[in-house]
């Protein structure tokens, strides 16, 4: 263990890798953070947090930045290298990144993932402007609004049920006339009298002016026409791809690929702990990345302790 970098090497400066910072700083431990663009992770995407409790309101920017400073403060390292692969080598971990290779006794995975996009016209345009990926996140900011939804999925058809808490109309646009969503939660969004359906559709362009936007145009994949929906939010929910594919070693995931822990956050694969929105779990929020990581860097902390206890014990029996 002479040979180590770090006790413990975090991938990924969001939330997640963040409080995981914090929680392994705290306990004075040896800890790196590698993060590829800028610490804060998808917050920084965000314009308005309401949702993460204490804060009414904050700028994502805001949040992103007290939650990088706050690491920092009690001592972790955050350096901008970008990781390429995560190895298991005998009980240390190899962390290869753009700058160099790192070994640890234990890694925190934190690189988040990110929603599959229309990529249409206009969509990066209205990012922020009508344009969502999240509706937990921003649905309360379309109070009496119109809204789109695209998606033939269980996320589709539940976050299109969630939106009608605030919208006041809301369509939802699928490429056919069958669900992949489950029957249940289709039924209770036929009964709901907020909601119409547009299907055998695709989303073509998302229209707006300088501010925000205005309409979804949707192509009738069927007869070739095309429409203007005049709408004020469009919510995408056609998959989330998590970030696991740096990990080399074949770790347990689920159906959708995203990774499988125990309750203390660690992965098949022992020393790998995972946090956040790389994590199989019912949502993905900011609050539950911090509990996650708080729980992989503690947990983490006793898997260190443990094999330095389990060596010095097999140590003093090759002793006597
Ligand atoms: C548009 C949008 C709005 C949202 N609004 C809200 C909201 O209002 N409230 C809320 O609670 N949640 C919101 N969310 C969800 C929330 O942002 C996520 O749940 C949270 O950021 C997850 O944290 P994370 O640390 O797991 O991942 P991320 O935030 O994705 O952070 C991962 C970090 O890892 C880095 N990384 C990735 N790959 C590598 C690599 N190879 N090497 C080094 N670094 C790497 C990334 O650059 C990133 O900084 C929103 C999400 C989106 C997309």
């Amino acid at each position: 263990m002479a040979n180590r970098d770090f006790e413990i090497i975090i991938v990924g400066a969001g939330p997640a890798g963040l409080t995981a910072g914090l929680y392994a700083g705290r306990s004075k431990l040896k800890v790196v953070c590698f993060e590829k663009l800028a610490p804060g992770g998808e917050i920084l995407n965000t314009e308005h947090v309401e949702d993460y409790p204490g804060f009414e309101l904050i700028g994502g920017p805001e949040l992103a930045q007290k939650f990088t400073d706050h690491a920092m403060k009690f001592g972790l390292k955050i350096e901008m290298e970008e990781v390429e692969e995560v190895r298991k080598d005998g009980d240390d971990f190899v962390v290869k990144t753009d700058m160099g290779e790192y070994r640890a006794g234990a890694v925190i995975y934190t690189p988040g993932g990110y929603p599959r996009k229309l990529e249409i016209p206009g969509e990066e345009e209205y990012a922020g402007k009508g344009v969502s990926y999240c509706a937990l996140c921003d649905g309360a900011f379309f109070q009496d609004e119109v809204i789109t939804v695209i998606g033939g999925g269980n996320s589709a058809v539940e976050e299109a049920q969630f939106l009608t808490k605030y919208g006041s109309k809301v369509y939802l646009v699928h490429r056919r006339q069958g669900f992949r969503a489950h029957a249940v939660a289709l039924d209770k969004l036929k009964d709901n009298d907020k909601v119409e359906f547009i299907l055998d559709s695709v989303a073509e362009e998302v229209v707006g002016d300088d501010k925000e936007m205005k309409a979804l145009r949707v192509r009738n994949v069927k007869t070739g026409e095309t429409t203007e929906v005049a709408a004020n939010g469009l919510f995408v929910f056609i998959g989330f791809i998590p970030n696991t594919d740096l990990i080399k070693d074949p770790v347990e995931k689920d159906e959708s690929g995203f990774i499988i822990t125990d309750q203390n956050m660690e992965t098949n694969i022992p020393g790998l702990f995972v946090a956040g929105d790389c994590r199989s779990q019912l949502i993905r929020q900011i609050t539950n990345a911090c509990g996650d990581a708080t729980t992989a860097a503690v947990a983490a902390e006793k898997y260190l302790e443990a094999q330095e206890d389990a060596k010095k014990s097999s140590a003093a029996a090759a002793a006597s």
